[in-house]
């Protein structure tokens, strides 16, 4: 019988403030070792939290964003453990009480869409970093990272497989630059997730033991560290042997899981509510006034496009990937691009080129009227989809727009049947073989003709007039 393996994550994802969660000490990122750790963030006897309120406001935008409930109240916690990068010892969070509370994610997947369950988000600090190097053989601690604001983010165990558990990670990862309150800088650690693994034999509703995986810095190690250790639990329980529940680390450079250390239970961090700081109260006129500044979400964007541009809803997902790339689109269609061209080519052409270069849509450089006027000359049936991939690829290098392109090059399609009759009668009459080969029932030597055809007028002939004259004078 089949496994399947269940993912439930946990995100980290640094809110974009300019100042700490609980001091007025910058967060900006690569300064020197403490050199931005204020008496608050090194744990000086005698001073105080003060809440910073953008932290909180970022965090409502989350919750909006996913249909959350606000909670009216809730209720920040100490999280007792010791470290040396914790010069408190204890960590600042929220526990029973978090401010944001359900909700969901929609993801794309090649199946369809999918719903993801959010159990909670709750803000909390981050804590220091320990640096082994460069210390002659000691340690150091930098504590500039420490009072950081973060926003946890924890789904429900509601994500099949490691592909799925990437798009989840992708998708959310989009929303909260989306929304602005991150800037999901994943080498600086901005943007951190956590994934919880456990298989099962398919079809079996109980949830198997997980081992929780840390140290997922990048979306192809998350991956690969889910695969990995699906592997592992399926090789120990087909073995006959039984998961221990435990905290892991993914190590990239041998792609493996190891143990780290076992779960820790929440009472072993004796959590209570922090007496230095009052409950967070939240008023329904503030989250009125945050959601009045929110971006149109991608949700939203979603259903617009199915409806205003009849879109399939794997394009509209698609589509909807960052803010920038749905404002690229909006801008093209607004040029007058046919909206499933437009879509074909963002999702295709345009983006695999970005993928290539390791670029995002905002760096797209040609602009979306631009796009639009070149999109116009395949509907105007002016030049073929194939030839139009040439005159992009001139666009992007800053040669010129599509009209001019299209004639310096000669890419216009010829689409007069005269001329395509006579490029077709020479073909035939120099592939006497393969006229015979079609004839006899041999429909390979159909597309071996085409070829030929598309050969000699260097792609520029309509395909489907090619297709159509060639098949009417083989018939014969
Ligand atoms: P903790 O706070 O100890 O990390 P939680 O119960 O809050 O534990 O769960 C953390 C994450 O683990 C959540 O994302 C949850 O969906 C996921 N999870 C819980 N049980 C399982 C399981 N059996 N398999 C996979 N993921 C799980
Ligand atoms: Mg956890």
């Amino acid at each position: 019988m089949a496994w399947e393996t269940v993912v439930g994550i946990e995100t980290h994802a640094q809110l974009r403030t300019h100042s700490k969660i609980f001091s007025g000490a910058s967060t900006a990122f690569g300064a020197p070792p403490n050199t931005q750790a204020s008496a608050v963030d090194i744990a000086l006897p005698g001073v105080l939290p003060v809440l910073n309120g953008r932290a909180v406001e970022l965090a409502i935008r989350f919750g909006l964003a996913i249909g959350a409930t606000i909670a009216p109240k809730s209720v920040f916690a100490r999280k007792n453990y010791f470290y040396p990068d914790l010069p408190k010892g204890y960590q600042i969070s929220q526990y029973e009480l978090p401010v944001v509370l359900g909700g969901s994610l929609t993801i794309a997947l090649p199946e369809g869409v999918k719903t993801v369950r959010i159990t909670r988000a709750h803000l909390e600090e981050d804590a220091g970093k320990s640096l082994h190097e460069d210390f002659h053989g000691m340690s150091g601690i930098d504590l500039n990272r420490a009072g950081t604001p973060l926003l946890e983010i924890v789904t429900e165990p509601d994500l099949r497989g490691a592909k799925e558990a990437l798009a989840y990670a992708r998708a959310l990862h989009a929303l909260v630059r989306w929304i602005e309150i991150c800037d999901g800088n994943m080498q600086e650690g901005s943007f951190r997730c956590d994934a919880n693994v456990s298989v099962r034999k398919a079809g079996d509703d109980r949830l198997g033991t997980r081992c929780e995986i840390k140290n997922l810095n990048s979306f192809r190690f998350m991956e690969k560290a889910i695969e990995y250790e699906a592997r592992r639990q399926i090789g120990i329980l087909e073995a006959g042997g039984s998961i221990t529940q435990e905290t892991r680390l993914y190590d990239a450079e041998r792609d493996e899981t190891r143990s780290m250390r076992s779960k820790e239970d929440a009472q072993d961090y004796r959590y209570f509510p922090d007496p230095d700081l009052l409950p967070l109260a939240i008023s329904e006129e503030e989250t009125a006034r945050i959601r009045a500044g929110m971006p149109e979400l991608p949700a939203h964007k979603r259903e617009r496009y199915a409806a205003q541009y009849a879109l399939p809803s794997y394009d509209v997902m698609q589509l909807t990937e960052s803010r920038e790339k749905a404002d690229y689109f909006e801008r093209a269609a607004a040029a007058g691009a046919p909206a499933k061209l437009a879509a074909n080519w963002l999702n295709g052409e345009i983006a695999s080129r970005l993928n290539d270069a390791g670029l995002e849509f905002g760096a797209v450089p040609l602009p979306p009227e631009e796009l639009a006027r070149l999109l116009a000359r395949i509907q105007d049936g002016t030049v073929s989809q194939k030839a139009a991939k040439d005159v992009l690829a001139q666009m992007w290098a800053g040669k010129g727009g599509a009209d001019a392109i299209i004639e310096a090059k000669g890419l216009r399609q010829i689409s007069d049947p005269g001329a395509i009759e006579a490029l077709v009668d020479g073909v035939l009459a120099a592939n006497a073989k393969q006229v015979e080969d079609y004839r006899a029932g041999k429909e390979k030597a159909f597309n071996s003709l085409v070829g030929q055809v598309m050969n000699q007028c260097r792609g520029r002939a309509n395909p489907v007039q090619v297709n159509e004259i060639l098949r009417r004078k083989l018939a014969r």
